[in-house]
């Protein structure tokens, strides 16, 4: 169907930088010599197997380009990758954070030197209190798994300093996000896992089963990993603190919740909420984090050091970094990820209190208006509203055409969609996890929907276009666990005797 040609023409651009090389052709026009000419070293100091890439500097400019292609991002095109909300970051929060008081100041300058700074640090400390309907706010944990680290050594502390060393057992629904079974056995407790019931929501029985004596806490991921809001949260949160136990509220996703509910009404001791999802900061790639622990007033003089309060004397303001005075330590180095920070202030401040609650009503709204248009071509494990984000299963189509959630993600990259988030939660068998975020546009969902559509479609008329997919990208499909392994960063010359 496409003409030889053009495929000529696709593949020189997609070659190496090396194998665009053609000897003799240069990409850089030196000025005429102005300076004495001089004696090049002996020839054994010179290498000549160090091959260099000859190429002009249109070349070159070209095969920068297309690789920065290759990469995906929110701001090339839908990215509904459940859990992780890629929702639109606005430039504005960039700017400010750039700002050369922001940008140019050092951790380690007088705090009197950088009161700005120290400010935007304690009302963010402010706002997320507020936010959440907690006590304190300490901004230091580097990412979401961080501050789970942190609430989790913060409650340990507590139980020990009651002389309460037997309290080693946390619970975690099977709902919950896998960082928070990790940060609980770091932070030195053993894990039991309570089932959810058939409605997605904790089980209340298992529940009042595993409380006693030796129970430290529970955490729970709100909303769940199902996409649901946990009707018994009210009655899960007092069974564990009657019992004597510490409640974790995982809220690294907060976009259902915000300016609805706060966790702290629910009867949370301690949570962590990311600001690289909830608070619009550019993430995945491994950029920074920052995954702020928020106490409510049992934990609140355990937060880890340091934190920045103000201060008034005679009427002049001072801000000032401050150790609570139980606290667990340090978390991060100085004040964290403090570009993260002058982001998510930007956006708070920009958004303002109205704005902010229509995240949450645009974030649900739109999750949705997506499950009810798929729920006819996907399954849905579980019948019932959703939060930010919907759950399908492809059990149907593996069971009826061999087509499984891997191929349906695989041929989601063809039409130019990130993947949702694939086979997470791990208790809905073939899952497929969408988080369109409150940032899309109608037009963008509906496209989106008649995508997924075509997809299922596609799934009983000609099953191998999608086992086979994707078909337009560079690589297909890769051998995942080998590419993590032996990663094949370099160029390597093909002759030579490296490989
Ligand atoms: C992303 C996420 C985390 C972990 O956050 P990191 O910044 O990746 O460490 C924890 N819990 C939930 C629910 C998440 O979505």
């Amino acid at each position: 169907m496409t003409s030889p040609l053009l495929s000529q023409l696709q593949q020189e651009s997609r070659k190496l930088l090396m194998d665009r090389s053609v000897e003799g052709r240069v990409g850089a026009t030196l000025p005429d010599l102005d300076v004495p000419e001089c004696e090049l070293p002996s020839t054994d100091l010179i290498r000549d197997d160090l091959p260099l890439p000859e190429v002009s500097e249109g070349e070159i400019v070209r095969y920068f380009t297309q690789i920065s292609q290759y990469n995906f991002s929110i701001d090339n095109n839908f990215y509904p990758l459940g859990s992780c909300t890629m929702k639109y970051n606005p430039k504005l929060n960039d700017l400010i954070a750039s700002m050369p008081g922001f940008s140019n100041i050092h951790p380690l300058q007088n705090d009197a030197t950088v009161q700005g700074a120290l400010q935007v640090v304690w009302e963010v400390q402010e706002y997320l209190t507020e936010i959440t309907g907690m006590a304190g706010t300490c901004l230091t944990p580097m990412a979401g798994a961080d501050g789970e680290l942190a609430g989790m050594l913060m409650a340990r502390a507590y139980h020990l300093d009651r002389g309460e060393d037997q309290r080693k057992v946390v619970l975690i629904p099977d709902s919950a996000h896998g960082t928070n079974p990790a940060s609980a056995v770091m932070a030195g407790f053993t894990v039991k896992t309570l089932p959810s019931d058939n409605e997605g929501n904790t089980d209340l029985d298992a529940l009042r089963e595993s409380v006693g004596e030796n129970l430290a806490g529970l955490m729970i991921t709100l909303p769940s990993t199902l996409g649901l809001f946990d009707r018994n949260i009210l009655d899960v949160t007092r069974i564990v603190r009657d019992a004597g136990g510490i409640v974790y509220g995982d809220g690294a996703n907060l976009n259902a919740l915000l300016g609805r509910v706060k966790m702290g009404d629910l009867g949370f001791d301690v949570i962590h909420s990311n600001l690289h999802k909830t608070f619009s900061t550019p993430h995945g790639g491994g950029g920074p984090g920052a995954g702020p622990v928020i106490a409510g007033p049992r934990l609140v003089d355990y937060l880890p050091s340091s934190l920045v309060c103000r201060e008034e004397d005679g009427g002049e303001v001072r801000f000032k970094q401050s150790t609570p005075e139980k606290s667990i330590g340090r978390m991060g180095a100085f004040q964290g990820n403090f570009g993260v920070l002058a982001r998510a202030f930007t956006y708070i401040r920009s958004l303002g209190g109205e704005g902010i609650r229509s995240i949450s009503d645009d974030a649900v709204i739109n999750a949705n208006y997506i499950l009810e248009k798929l729920k006819g071509s996907f399954d849905l494990p579980y019948e019932r509203v959703c939060m930010h984000e919907v759950v399908f299963s492809a059990r149907n189509l593996k069971n009826n055409c061999g087509v499984s959630a891997l191929d349906v993600a695989k041929r989601l990259i063809d039409y130019g969609v990130h993947p949702p988030t694939m086979y997470f939660p791990l208790i809905v068998e073939e899952a497929l996890m969408v988080e369109p975020t409150e940032t899309e546009s109608l037009e963008t969902l509906n496209t989106f929907i008649d995508i997924m559509r075509t997809i299922s479609e596609e799934a009983h008329s000609n099953p191998e276009l999608l086992h086979e997919a994707p078909h337009f990208t560079p690589n297909s499909r890769l051998d995942e666990a080998r590419a993590a392994r032996y990663p094949d960063l370099r160029w390597r010359p093909s002759h030579g005797d490296s490989e």
